[in-house]
């Protein structure tokens, strides 16, 4: 498939949690979940984010299809500028994303048939006729390889893989161009996973759909993603494609990363023994390179100066070392 078109930019995006204290609920600090980030994809690519619980990737997800409003910067979807889009534009444009949730447990509605589930985005968004819509339902439901039986089941009788696959059918039901997919089989079995990482493969490759794939989990993202984005702290810290990142990575949170995958043969390393604590809070991050408090190579600039994404244009990194540091493991 062609790839270089770009389906999606985003430019310096913000979002920032605002808490709130006292009577009159003034703002006193914020949470700064996604800092700053710009990337683009690529029409028909999978895009991977990846990094531990509390980067931000989730709600980078999100808010590249507006489920969260950004608090600063600019998203083109499809040549459009995103952010401008309101009320039936805004709700047209929907149409084309569209996102599958870590636990297909809570994602779907227990008192709605399979059926019912997959026809929704359909009824919302008024597409076809009646008949058309059951028809529609019925192919879906045999598409990600469920039975045209269970169209009148209940979630509740269904196991968690089959679930994933009633919520990839709701995804896909209005032919949408992008889909965010939130650590999609994270709360899957290991023997699980990869079927359905397979059927968003097949359906990726017949429907040419583009993936944004979110996991903390760098050895799924290894299998899915064309490129792939570390995230820490709000922040990418690191953009290549996947086998340059694999074989090269430059950033030291990376290595880290790569070095906790296990690997038949070796044991899993412990990341945080590696990297010597937990990830700091998004709501007062250090200063600098955010990463500074836990780097092995910290150099005085680090704590004073923040690092931009920079490098080749194929692969980016942002960190003050002028070359990767040999990697121990
Ligand atoms: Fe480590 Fe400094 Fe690079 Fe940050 S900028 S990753 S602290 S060497």
């Amino acid at each position: 498939m062609q790839m270089n078109e770009i389906i999606l930019e985003a430019k310096n995006i913000k979002k920032h949690f605002p808490i709130k204290k006292g009577l009159l609920l003034r703002e006193v600090a914020s949470v700064k979940a996604v800092d700053d980030v710009s990337l683009f994809v690529r029409k028909g690519e999978t895009l991977g984010l990846v990094g531990e619980s509390g980067c931000g990737k989730s709600t980078l997800g999100r808010t590249l299809i507006r489920l969260y409003e950004p608090t600063a910067g600019n998203i083109n979807f499809d040549g459009q500028d995103f952010l401008k889009l309101k009320g039936e534009a805004l709700r047209k444009k929907r149409k084309n994303m569209q996102m599958i949730f870590q636990d297909p447990y809570a994602s779907l509605d227990p008192r709605m048939t399979v059926g019912q589930i997959i026809r929704q985005p359909m009824d919302i968004h008024n597409v076809g006729t009646q008949e058309e819509r059951t028809q529609r339902v019925l192919e879906l439901i045999e598409v990600v390889g469920l039975r045209k039986g269970h169209v009148n089941r209940y979630p509740h009788e269904f196991s968690g893989g089959q679930r994933q696959r009633i919520s990839i059918a709701r995804a896909i039901a209005l032919n949408p161009e992008l889909i965010i997919c939130d650590e999609p089989v994270s709360a899957l079995d290991v023997s699980i996973q990869a079927q359905i990482l397979n059927l968003l493969k097949d359906l990726q490759e017949k429907l040419k759909l583009t993936y944004v794939f979110i996991s903390h989990d760098l050895s799924v993202i290894e299998h899915t993603c064309d490129r792939i984005a570390v995230m820490y702290l709000g922040k990418i810290v690191e953009i290549a494609p996947r086998d340059e990142l694999f074989k090269n990575p430059q950033h030291p949170y990376t290595q880290a990363l790569i070095g906790a995958i296990p690997r038949v043969g070796h044991g899993k390393k412990k990341m945080k023994k590696s990297l010597g604590g937990e990830v700091p809070s998004p709501i007062n991050p250090p200063s600098g390179c955010s990463f500074h408090t836990r780097c092995p190579y910290k150099m005085d600039i680090c704590s004073q100066k923040t690092p931009v994404l920079e490098g080749q244009a194929n692969h980016q990194k942002a960190c003050w070392l002028e070359a990767a540091p040999k990697m121990s493991v």
